[in-house]
Protein backbone atom coordinates (compact mmCIF):
# COMPACT_ATOMS: atom_id res chain seq x y z
CA UNK A 1 0.00 0.00 0.00
CA UNK A 2 2.95 2.76 -1.29
CA UNK A 3 0.33 4.74 -3.02
CA UNK A 4 -0.87 6.15 -0.45
CA UNK A 5 2.93 8.00 0.13
CA UNK A 6 3.06 8.82 -3.53
CA UNK A 7 2.35 12.14 -3.51
CA UNK A 8 5.27 14.18 -3.41
CA UNK A 9 6.05 17.78 -1.61
CA UNK A 10 8.76 18.22 -4.31
CA UNK A 11 7.92 20.37 -6.78
CA UNK A 12 5.48 21.98 -4.30
CA UNK A 13 6.89 25.43 -2.62
CA UNK A 14 7.35 25.73 0.46
CA UNK A 15 4.33 27.08 2.24
CA UNK A 16 5.47 30.71 2.04
CA UNK A 17 3.69 33.34 4.53
CA UNK A 18 1.59 30.54 5.53
CA UNK A 19 3.47 28.56 8.28
CA UNK A 20 2.02 27.52 10.93
CA UNK A 21 4.07 26.39 14.08
CA UNK A 22 2.88 23.95 16.44
CA UNK A 23 2.03 25.07 19.43
CA UNK A 24 2.08 28.56 18.99
CA UNK A 25 -1.21 30.15 19.49
CA UNK A 26 -0.16 34.05 19.15
CA UNK A 27 1.62 36.11 17.06
CA UNK A 28 4.49 36.49 19.20
CA UNK A 29 6.95 38.67 16.87
CA UNK A 30 4.58 40.52 14.76
CA UNK A 31 5.39 38.35 11.82
CA UNK A 32 1.59 37.18 11.30
CA UNK A 33 3.08 34.15 10.18
CA UNK A 34 0.97 32.44 13.03
CA UNK A 35 -2.17 34.13 12.71
CA UNK A 36 -2.26 33.52 9.11
CA UNK A 37 -2.48 29.99 9.13
CA UNK A 38 -1.96 27.72 6.64
CA UNK A 39 -4.59 26.06 4.85
CA UNK A 40 -4.09 22.74 6.45
CA UNK A 41 -3.36 24.07 9.64
CA UNK A 42 -1.02 20.77 9.74
CA UNK A 43 2.69 21.09 11.58
CA UNK A 44 5.17 21.89 8.95
CA UNK A 45 8.04 19.55 8.64
CA UNK A 46 11.54 20.69 6.38
CA UNK A 47 13.61 17.74 5.42
CA UNK A 48 16.77 18.24 4.25
CA UNK A 49 17.11 15.76 1.02
CA UNK A 50 14.95 12.91 -0.24
CA UNK A 51 15.79 9.67 1.95
CA UNK A 52 14.30 12.61 5.04
CA UNK A 53 11.82 13.53 2.84
CA UNK A 54 10.79 9.99 2.22
CA UNK A 55 10.91 9.13 5.79
CA UNK A 56 9.29 12.32 6.99
CA UNK A 57 6.37 11.29 4.77
CA UNK A 58 5.83 8.05 5.93
CA UNK A 59 6.15 8.56 9.60
CA UNK A 60 4.02 11.84 9.18
CA UNK A 61 1.28 10.42 6.90
CA UNK A 62 -1.95 12.83 7.21
CA UNK A 63 -0.71 14.79 9.99
CA UNK A 64 2.40 16.64 8.53
CA UNK A 65 2.94 18.56 6.04
CA UNK A 66 6.28 17.80 4.60
CA UNK A 67 8.94 19.62 2.27
CA UNK A 68 11.90 19.29 1.23
CA UNK A 69 14.95 21.51 0.66
CA UNK A 70 16.85 20.03 -2.38
CA UNK A 71 15.33 20.35 -5.28
CA UNK A 72 14.89 16.58 -7.35
CA UNK A 73 17.86 16.87 -9.57
CA UNK A 74 20.16 18.53 -7.52
CA UNK A 75 23.17 17.61 -5.59
CA UNK A 76 22.55 17.68 -2.31
CA UNK A 77 26.02 18.88 -0.45
CA UNK A 78 26.70 21.80 -1.80
CA UNK A 79 23.37 23.24 -2.02
CA UNK A 80 23.23 26.72 -0.83
CA UNK A 81 19.66 27.61 0.87
CA UNK A 82 17.74 30.99 -0.40
CA UNK A 83 16.64 33.72 2.51
CA UNK A 84 13.19 32.46 1.96
CA UNK A 85 14.29 28.60 2.87
CA UNK A 86 16.24 30.26 6.28
CA UNK A 87 12.96 31.77 7.02
CA UNK A 88 11.29 28.71 6.66
CA UNK A 89 13.69 26.48 8.72
CA UNK A 90 13.04 29.36 11.90
CA UNK A 91 9.24 28.73 11.17
CA UNK A 92 8.99 24.85 10.93
CA UNK A 93 7.95 22.83 13.29
CA UNK A 94 10.46 20.63 12.87
CA UNK A 95 13.65 19.86 10.31
CA UNK A 96 15.28 16.34 9.83
CA UNK A 97 18.48 16.72 8.30
CA UNK A 98 22.07 14.74 8.52
CA UNK A 99 24.87 16.72 9.67
CA UNK A 100 27.56 16.75 7.85
CA UNK A 101 25.66 16.65 4.28
CA UNK A 102 25.22 20.03 3.87
CA UNK A 103 27.45 22.71 5.17
CA UNK A 104 24.12 25.42 4.68
CA UNK A 105 21.74 23.37 6.24
CA UNK A 106 23.62 22.18 9.22
CA UNK A 107 24.35 26.56 9.85
CA UNK A 108 20.57 27.32 9.69
CA UNK A 109 18.83 24.64 11.54
CA UNK A 110 17.39 25.66 14.94
CA UNK A 111 18.20 23.75 17.73
CA UNK A 112 15.43 23.35 19.70
CA UNK A 113 13.30 22.39 16.25
CA UNK A 114 15.90 19.93 14.13
CA UNK A 115 16.55 16.37 14.52
CA UNK A 116 19.84 15.32 13.13
CA UNK A 117 19.46 11.41 11.63
CA UNK A 118 22.70 11.00 12.26
CA UNK A 119 22.35 10.94 16.20
CA UNK A 120 19.69 8.08 15.92
CA UNK A 121 22.25 5.89 14.32
CA UNK A 122 25.88 4.46 15.46
CA UNK A 123 27.93 6.57 12.65
CA UNK A 124 31.07 5.02 11.03
CA UNK A 125 34.38 7.22 10.55
CA UNK A 126 34.85 9.03 7.46
CA UNK A 127 36.62 7.50 4.55
CA UNK A 128 39.87 6.61 4.75
CA UNK A 129 41.56 8.78 2.30
CA UNK A 130 39.50 11.63 3.66
CA UNK A 131 43.06 13.42 4.73
CA UNK A 132 43.96 13.33 1.50
CA UNK A 133 41.38 14.80 -0.58
CA UNK A 134 39.43 17.77 -0.55
CA UNK A 135 35.56 16.98 -0.18
CA UNK A 136 32.28 18.32 1.33
CA UNK A 137 32.10 15.70 4.16
CA UNK A 138 35.05 16.70 6.21
CA UNK A 139 33.67 18.73 8.85
CA UNK A 140 32.20 15.84 10.73
CA UNK A 141 34.10 12.73 11.64
CA UNK A 142 31.69 10.29 10.61
CA UNK A 143 30.49 8.88 7.11
CA UNK A 144 27.14 10.90 7.02
CA UNK A 145 25.62 8.60 4.07
CA UNK A 146 23.81 6.74 6.57
CA UNK A 147 20.13 6.28 4.78
CA UNK A 148 21.92 3.60 2.54
CA UNK A 149 21.54 0.80 5.08
CA UNK A 150 18.14 0.45 5.75
CA UNK A 151 18.49 -0.82 9.46
CA UNK A 152 20.09 2.38 10.40
CA UNK A 153 17.41 4.36 8.46
CA UNK A 154 14.61 2.19 10.60
CA UNK A 155 16.70 3.15 13.92
CA UNK A 156 15.66 6.72 12.50
CA UNK A 157 12.32 6.01 11.55
CA UNK A 158 11.76 5.18 15.05
CA UNK A 159 13.61 8.52 16.63
CA UNK A 160 11.56 10.20 14.14
CA UNK A 161 8.16 8.96 15.56
CA UNK A 162 9.32 10.15 18.65
CA UNK A 163 10.15 13.86 17.86
CA UNK A 164 7.04 14.17 15.62
CA UNK A 165 5.14 12.74 18.63
CA UNK A 166 6.45 15.74 20.64
CA UNK A 167 5.83 18.46 18.30
CA UNK A 168 2.28 17.52 17.91
CA UNK A 169 0.89 15.67 20.77
CA UNK A 170 -2.57 15.95 19.68
CA UNK A 171 -1.09 13.17 16.41
CA UNK A 172 1.23 11.30 18.72
CA UNK A 173 -0.49 8.45 18.48
CA UNK A 174 -0.42 8.10 14.81
CA UNK A 175 2.97 9.15 14.70
CA UNK A 176 4.50 6.44 16.46
CA UNK A 177 2.11 3.44 14.46
CA UNK A 178 3.59 5.02 11.08
CA UNK A 179 7.13 5.13 12.95
CA UNK A 180 6.78 1.37 13.86
CA UNK A 181 5.24 0.25 10.43
CA UNK A 182 8.10 2.26 8.34
CA UNK A 183 10.52 0.90 10.49
CA UNK A 184 9.32 -2.53 9.93
CA UNK A 185 9.40 -2.39 6.19
CA UNK A 186 13.22 -1.30 6.23
CA UNK A 187 14.08 -4.40 8.54
CA UNK A 188 12.05 -6.41 5.68
CA UNK A 189 14.13 -4.64 3.18
CA UNK A 190 17.32 -5.38 5.23
CA UNK A 191 16.34 -9.04 5.08
CA UNK A 192 15.68 -8.84 1.37
CA UNK A 193 19.40 -7.34 1.14
CA UNK A 194 20.78 -9.78 3.76
CA UNK A 195 19.76 -12.74 1.63
CA UNK A 196 20.74 -11.60 -1.84
CA UNK A 197 23.94 -10.53 -0.84
CA UNK A 198 24.86 -13.19 0.81
CA UNK A 199 26.81 -15.29 -1.52
CA UNK A 200 28.96 -13.56 -4.31
CA UNK A 201 31.76 -13.77 -6.17
CA UNK A 202 33.25 -10.75 -5.44
CA UNK A 203 32.95 -8.54 -2.42
CA UNK A 204 34.82 -5.60 -4.08
CA UNK A 205 32.07 -2.64 -4.84
CA UNK A 206 34.11 0.05 -6.54
CA UNK A 207 32.22 3.61 -7.05
CA UNK A 208 32.75 6.62 -7.92
CA UNK A 209 31.54 8.60 -4.99
CA UNK A 210 32.03 6.58 -1.90
CA UNK A 211 28.39 7.11 -0.73
CA UNK A 212 28.22 3.66 -0.11
CA UNK A 213 29.98 2.65 3.40
CA UNK A 214 26.88 1.86 5.55
CA UNK A 215 25.82 -0.46 2.84
CA UNK A 216 29.01 -2.10 2.39
CA UNK A 217 29.28 -2.33 6.18
CA UNK A 218 25.95 -3.58 6.60
CA UNK A 219 26.02 -6.46 4.22
CA UNK A 220 29.69 -6.92 4.63
CA UNK A 221 31.03 -5.69 1.37
CA UNK A 222 34.18 -3.83 0.69
CA UNK A 223 33.51 -0.41 -0.41
CA UNK A 224 36.05 1.32 -2.64
CA UNK A 225 36.10 4.42 -3.73
CA UNK A 226 37.68 6.09 -6.49
CA UNK A 227 37.20 9.83 -4.55
CA UNK A 228 34.89 10.82 -1.56
CA UNK A 229 33.56 13.66 -3.50
CA UNK A 230 31.75 13.63 -6.59
CA UNK A 231 33.00 16.27 -7.89
CA UNK A 232 36.59 16.20 -7.58
CA UNK A 233 39.49 14.65 -10.21
CA UNK A 234 41.20 11.67 -8.74
CA UNK A 235 44.68 11.51 -8.56
CA UNK A 236 46.65 9.15 -11.48
CA UNK A 237 48.22 7.50 -8.44
CA UNK A 238 44.60 7.31 -6.88
CA UNK A 239 43.27 5.76 -10.53
CA UNK A 240 45.89 3.17 -10.84
CA UNK A 241 45.83 2.12 -7.30
CA UNK A 242 42.19 1.28 -7.67
CA UNK A 243 42.43 -0.24 -11.09
CA UNK A 244 45.35 -2.61 -9.42
CA UNK A 245 42.59 -3.50 -6.48
CA UNK A 246 39.81 -3.97 -9.32
CA UNK A 247 41.98 -6.57 -11.13
CA UNK A 248 42.77 -8.36 -7.88
CA UNK A 249 39.58 -8.65 -6.63
CA UNK A 250 37.76 -9.68 -10.06
CA UNK A 251 36.02 -6.72 -10.24
CA UNK A 252 33.58 -6.50 -13.28
CA UNK A 253 31.74 -3.57 -12.61
CA UNK A 254 32.82 0.32 -11.52
CA UNK A 255 30.18 2.19 -9.99
CA UNK A 256 28.17 5.76 -11.29
CA UNK A 257 26.01 7.42 -10.49
CA UNK A 258 22.94 9.48 -11.79
CA UNK A 259 23.94 13.02 -10.67
CA UNK A 260 27.74 12.68 -11.88
CA UNK A 261 29.49 12.34 -14.76
CA UNK A 262 30.45 8.96 -15.03
CA UNK A 263 33.97 10.22 -16.64
CA UNK A 264 36.15 8.90 -14.51
CA UNK A 265 34.52 5.37 -13.73
CA UNK A 266 34.27 4.81 -17.79
CA UNK A 267 37.87 5.35 -17.89
CA UNK A 268 38.75 2.75 -14.49
CA UNK A 269 36.34 0.25 -15.83
CA UNK A 270 38.10 0.89 -19.90
CA UNK A 271 41.49 0.59 -18.07
CA UNK A 272 40.70 -3.15 -16.29
CA UNK A 273 38.23 -4.43 -18.40
CA UNK A 274 34.84 -3.68 -16.60
CA UNK A 275 32.00 -1.90 -17.46
CA UNK A 276 29.87 0.93 -15.41
CA UNK A 277 26.59 0.23 -14.07
CA UNK A 278 24.19 2.90 -12.09
CA UNK A 279 24.31 2.50 -7.89
CA UNK A 280 21.51 4.99 -7.13
CA UNK A 281 23.45 7.05 -3.67
CA UNK A 282 19.24 8.45 -3.62
CA UNK A 283 20.68 12.03 -2.33
CA UNK A 284 17.87 13.18 -5.13
CA UNK A 285 14.37 12.05 -5.79
CA UNK A 286 14.48 8.56 -7.79
CA UNK A 287 11.93 7.89 -10.16
CA UNK A 288 10.10 5.60 -7.51
CA UNK A 289 10.34 6.15 -4.29
CA UNK A 290 13.18 5.05 -1.20
CA UNK A 291 12.25 0.96 -1.28
CA UNK A 292 12.03 1.15 -4.95
CA UNK A 293 15.33 2.35 -5.66
CA UNK A 294 16.89 0.39 -3.07
CA UNK A 295 15.74 -2.50 -4.37
CA UNK A 296 16.72 -1.47 -8.28
CA UNK A 297 19.99 -0.70 -6.51
CA UNK A 298 20.19 -4.54 -4.89
CA UNK A 299 19.44 -6.42 -8.29
CA UNK A 300 22.34 -3.98 -9.87
CA UNK A 301 24.42 -5.37 -6.75
CA UNK A 302 24.14 -8.93 -7.33
CA UNK A 303 24.39 -8.68 -10.56
CA UNK A 304 27.53 -6.82 -10.46
CA UNK A 305 29.19 -9.11 -7.83
CA UNK A 306 27.77 -12.50 -8.99
CA UNK A 307 25.52 -13.18 -5.94
CA UNK A 308 23.75 -16.04 -6.39
CA UNK A 309 20.46 -15.87 -4.14
ZN1 LIG B 1 27.39 12.09 -0.76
Amino acid sequence: MMSGFSRSYAARPLAGAVLLTVGLTTAACGTGSATDASASGKPQVIAAFYPLQWLSEQVGGPDAQVSVLTAPGVEPHDLELTIKQVTDLKDAALTVYIKGVQPAVDDAVEPDTSFDAATAVTTLPAGEHAEEEEHEHADVPYDPHLWLDPSRLASVAAKLGERMATADAAHAQGYRDRATKTAATLNDLDQEFGRGLASCRTKTLVTAHEAFGYLADRYKLKQVGITLDPESEPSPARLSEVAKLAKTEGVTTIFTESLVSPKVAEVLASQVGARTAVLDPLESKPSGDYVSAMRDNLKTLQTALGCTA
